[in-house]
């Protein structure tokens, strides 16, 4: 047989060999590090045996397919070494990922201390250097196998697999794993690893089936490699805004008032009560909006018309028993309470587009094992509009919605950080009979309206892609997402095409010829959800605000009790000007006020003391640059309220303190 080599050049052998005895051929070198094979294009294990003429190459651990043998390799072990401590645990899957490994455990749940031992235990597993050995089984005495084994989880994957079909397994000194593979040849190959956390799953992902014990674990080639990840993960914990945002006070949640309902304590609440006014405004003077304020709950009767009451009961909040016709729900969504504010008076043509935005508290009932700091809760505040449109100024309309929501980002300066969605129908949908079908009218109409938003995508001059299948039922969305420090993508504003809801609720507005028409809604938010926003800037600014965004702007430090009187002249001044000042009286050394403030992430502090006083100035301080020098304390105040105004970004030169 001939083996053509990624060089180009050729091996001739005899007869069949498998690929790490191809390797040991080629060199010894390369046989110790070989992970597994790409034969023909396709990744195949070190055991396979080769036969006929093939396309050849040996992957390594520099390569990522190999690095993912060897973390593939390191679950298994890790498998073993949590039998070999608790040997009541129950094994299920446990598959290579992107940054590393997990495995799953019918068990009890492990501290950091367990890990540690499991760790060391992996330790041991891996010094004694076990040869991986991999052998079939037909199906039925496959499931004999486990069975004895005592392992009900992996009888059921076997079960799940066709009839007739050959298992196979790998055995490590005497743990055998159901597994399709590859694997390296020995466990001594496994060279830096780590385990990382642990956390509860279910099994096979479900909610209605059993509790899991997972771990995460990762594996590298070199243990520089693996220190610079774990380095990587500290920097990563430090920014996770469910650790920052409660050390710097933002927000904190209680046990006795539930799981996803952060509380968020003043600074928090200064900081959205800033972004709220902001976008009021903005939406209101600057971008033709009007603002409605509506009931925070409804009757059934509502969500019967909306079709929540149908498809989304499982996701709300019931004050009541649902069959009582009197039962009350907690609103999941604005639109039908905004679309009886359009109602309540009668539109002609000429009125259109009404343009309703509301600064709304929604509810959802989500799975408790989803809740994570303000971005998964059950309470949340949404800048939630309803346009209500002619079909002629539906591409307008949306371009400006689109405008509007890049204009709030490129002001939050995260506007960069984003990425823009096309979500489309899928076509296929459209070959099922149509009672079967998800989306409503013809896909030729979904090209047509897909078709607008592509255009109005490429005019407002954003790179976008396009995901099919992520539209929802009556229409497709331009979504833009950004993801979370653990690499977690979220949707962050969403613009929805809706020509379907008008009718179900009846609305209509006066034509030319004094007929009644449908219009079109767009259902759309300017800056999406507030505690999901502030834990993105949390997260991207690492706590460190642009000024305009900050609840304590300035902090004035008097250099000891008899500069009191100016220091309080000082927070006057600025305090006049609507600047989120305070002044630190406290008797302590100024050096220590100052490096308290730096930790406090700070824009500005202000020292002042007998020179000050007797100039009229302050000695500035900022996270920016460090030591700005003196100033005239009316040029302070007119810097500071401008850059407030503007709501600029200040460039941080300056050095952390230590
Ligand atoms: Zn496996
Ligand atoms: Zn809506």
């Amino acid at each position: 047989m001939k083996i053509t080599l990624k060089d180009g050049s050729v091996k001739e052998y005899a007869s069949p060999m498998s690929i790490i005895d191809i390797a040991k051929d080629l060199s010894e070198g390369l046989a110790r590090v070989a992970c597994a094979g790409k034969v023909d294009g396709e990744i195949k294990d070190l055991r396979t045996v080769l036969e006929g003429d093939h396309q050849l190459e040996i992957v390594t651990a520099s390569d990522p397919e190999g690095l993912r043998v060897i973390r593939h390799t390191a679950s298994h072990v890790m498998a073993q070494a949590v039998k070999n401590l608790y040997p009541e645990a129950k094994v299920t899957i446990g598959p290579a990922i992107d940054e590393g490994f997990y495995y799953d455990f019918d068990s009890q749940s492990f501290s950091r201390e367990d890990l540690d031992a499991i760790e060391a235990e992996m330790k041991k597993i891996i010094k004694e250097g076990h040869e991986l050995t991999r052998f079939t089984l037909p199906r039925d005495e496959a499931v004999k196998y486990m069975q004895e084994r005592n392992e009900p989880y992996k009888v059921e994957l076997i079960q799940d697999l066709p009839e007739g079909s050959e298992i196979s397994f790998y055995d490590q000194g005497g743990f055998v794993d159901l597994c399709a593979g590859p694997h390296l040849m020995s466990t001594k190959n496994i060279k830096a690893y780590k385990l990382i956390s642990s956390s509860m799953a279910y099994w096979r992902g479900d909610s209605n089936k059993a509790r899991l014990t997972r771990i995460y674990g990762t594996a590298f080639n070199k243990k520089d490699e693996l220190e610079a990840y774990l380095k990587h993960l500290e920097d990563i914990k430090l920014r996770d805004h469910n650790r920052l945002g409660r050390e710097m006070k933002l927000f904190t949640t209680v046990d006795v008032i539930g799981q996803g309902l952060p509380l968020l304590t003043p600074k928090g609440t200064r900081m959205i009560i800033k972004m709220q006014r902001w976008i009021e405004d903005l939406e209101d003077k600057e971008w033709g909006y009007v603002r409605t304020r509506t009931p925070l709950m409804a009757k059934s009767d509502l969500y019967k018309i909306s079709g929540h009451w149908d498809h989304y009961l499982d996701g709300m909040f019931l004050l009541g028993d649902p069959e009582d016709p009197d039962c009350m729900a907690l609103r999941p969504m604005t639109c039908p309470f905004q679309y009886y504010v359009y109602m309540n008076e009668q539109h002609s043509y000429r009125d259109l587009p009404v343009r309703m935005s509301e600064t709304s508290t929604l509810f959802r009932n989500e799975d408790s094992g989803e809740m994570h700091g303000l971005t998964r809760v059950r309470q949340f505040t949404i800048t939630e509009g309803h346009l209500v449109v002619r079909p002629d100024q539906m591409v307008e309309e949306v371009k400006r919605c689109l405008a509007l929501a890049k204009h709030v980002l490129t002001v939050l300066g995260v506007e960069g950080e984003v990425t823009y969605h096309l979500s489309k129908c899928d076509p296929a949908d459209f070959e099922k009979p149509e009672s079967e079908r998800k989306y409503i009218d013809t896909l030729e109409k979904w090209y047509q309206v897909e078709q607008h938003l592509r255009d109005i995508l490429n005019e407002v001059g954003v790179d976008f892609t396009e995901d099919v299948g992520e539209a929802a039922f009556y229409g497709p969305k331009i979504d833009i997402n950004a993801k979370n420090v653990y690499g977690k993508e979220d949707t962050m504003i969403t613009i929805q095409w809706d020509e379907m809801i008008a009718e179900k609720f009846g609305m209509y507005y006066i034509d030319e010829n004094g007929d009644k028409v449908r219009p079109f809604i767009i259902h759309r938010t300017s800056m999406g959800c507030y505690e999901r926003t502030l834990a993105w800037l949390i997260e991207f600014y690492a706590g460190k605000f642009p000024t305009w965004l900050c609840p304590e702007q300035v902090r004035v430090l008097p250099i000891s009790e008899k500069y009191a009187d100016y220091a309080e002249k000082v927070r006057k001044a600025l305090a006049a000007e609507d600047v989120d000042v305070t002044v630190d009286n406290r008797s302590e050394k100024i050096g220590f006020k100052i490096r308290e403030a730096r930790m406090d992430r700070l824009p500005y502090m202000l020292v002042v003391g007998a020179d000050e006083e007797e100039k009229g100035t302050v000695s500035v301080r900022s996270r920016f640059e460090g030591d700005e020098g003196a100033k005239p304390l009316s040029d302070f105040v007119a810097q500071i309220v401008e850059e407030i105004r503007s709501k600029t970004i200040r460039e941080e030169k300056a050095a952390d303190p230590k």
